[in-house]
């Protein structure tokens, strides 16, 4: 997948378009910061970030409740937060779940493989920061990506 300058906004409101189908009975928020920048990164890999991530929000809110995008700068980041008003993810299980092949879900509706692969997409691939801050009712995953990769 090339890569290319981006609007993350963009980027998100097709993955939205995408997920429309499973996205049936919640709420959705969009809040996007409208003087953040287009960014240099590799769109479609980052189409599965947002992808992998919401996917298990629908899951997580069993077909009601509030997803939230939110995008906003922080100095020479660009941060994307994904958020979702299920159960919360566990404390003991915070530090587990981004490890490959970690899942609670039953065999063959989890992999395991979502948040390791878009660990890898965003910290490797893009020299970001993936996040999450979690408690019963409201978990956000914050994404981190430079602005300027070129002067990191
Ligand atoms: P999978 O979705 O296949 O289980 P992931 O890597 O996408 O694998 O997620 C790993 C685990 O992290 C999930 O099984 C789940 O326990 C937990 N998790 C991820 N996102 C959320 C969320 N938004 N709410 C609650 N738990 C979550
Ligand atoms: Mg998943």
């Amino acid at each position: 997948a090339p890569y290319q300058v981006v609007s993350l906004r963009e980027l998100l409101k097709s993955t939205l378009v995408m997920m429309s189908g499973k996205l049936e009975g919640l709420t959705i928020v969009k809040d996007f910061d409208p003087d953040l920048p287009q960014i240099p990164a590799y769109a479609a890999e980052l189409n599965q970030v947002w992808t992998n991530i919401i996917d298990n929000a629908v899951q997580a809110m069993h077909g009601s409740g509030t997803l939230t995008l939110r995008t906003r700068r922080d100095g020479q980041y660009a941060v994307v937060e994904i958020g979702d008003t299920g159960p919360g993810i566990p404390a003991e299980i915070r530090t587990r779940i981004f490890e490959p092949f970690f899942t609670t879900k039953p065999i063959g509706e989890g992999t395991g493989l979502g948040l390791d692969i878009s660990w890898r997409i965003v910290v490797k691939k893009h020299h970001g920061d993936l996040r999450v801050h979690s408690e019963p009712g409201n978990t956000v995953f914050t994404i981190v990506l430079p602005i300027n990769p070129e002067a990191e």
